[in-house]
């Protein structure tokens, strides 16, 4: 299983839930029954800056090789890249996966607006599991508009990788974000550590 945080490095809601929840040692009940791996911040430069993009101004959520991928941008903060894959954070990605081969992936992000749980591939009932502790509605395949490059469409739609994308509304007091999210991620990671999850 794997949780990626920071795609986006203006979205800490999202990193800094992966980060407590690596730090909380909450995962130690998987022990045994998972492998558990965590990449916080997938853009640090961004992280760092605060900002949506890459150090390149690229989108890394746009930038992944899915079949649809468009060297147009769809919208002007989206820019995908000269290139499928052409970022160096996504060749890190791409080559961690080919390693882990993850049969869970969970991406937490923020959002201006309508916070929700989404999902793409084989993973309703993992959306399931996590919206019925945070009481966000859960959301289908795209987010209401194409996403060329991105992990949901690469790995859930395009692999059949059950991958969430928990989105948190921008803003939220920190502490707040853990008290709503860290019991729900708990949770779903219980859940998809079964044996017969999946
Ligand atoms: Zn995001």
């Amino acid at each position: 299983m794997l949780l990626l945080g920071g795609v986006h490095g203006d979205e800490v809601e999202g990193y800094a839930l992966i980060e407590r929840y690596v730090a909380s040692g909450k995962w130690g009940s998987l022990a045994g029954k998972a492998t558990l791996w965590a990449i916080p911040r997938l853009n640090p430069d961004g992280c760092a800056l605060g900002q949506r993009l890459n150090a390149n101004g690229v989108d890394l959520n746009r930038n992944l090789p899915t079949q649809d991928w468009i060297p147009a941008s769809l919208e002007a903060r989206y820019p995908p890249g000269a290139a499928p894959g052409s970022e160096p954070e996504t060749q890190a990605l791409l080559g961690g996966l080919a390693q882990m081969r993850p049969q869970f992936i969970l991406s937490a992000h923020s959002c201006q607006a309508h916070p929700c749980v989404n999902y793409n591939g084989p993973a309703l009932e993992l959306a399931q599991v996590m919206a019925a502790c945070n009481g966000l509605p859960i959301t289908a395949d795209i987010i209401g508009y194409p996403t060329p490059g991105s992990l949901g469409t690469w790995a859930g739609q395009e692999r059949r990788i059950p991958t969430l994308t928990l989105e948190i509304l921008r803003g939220t007091p920190l502490d707040q974000v853990w008290q709503e999210q860290a019991e729900a991620l708990q949770a779903v990671l219980e859940w998809a550590a079964q044996g017969d999850a999946f």
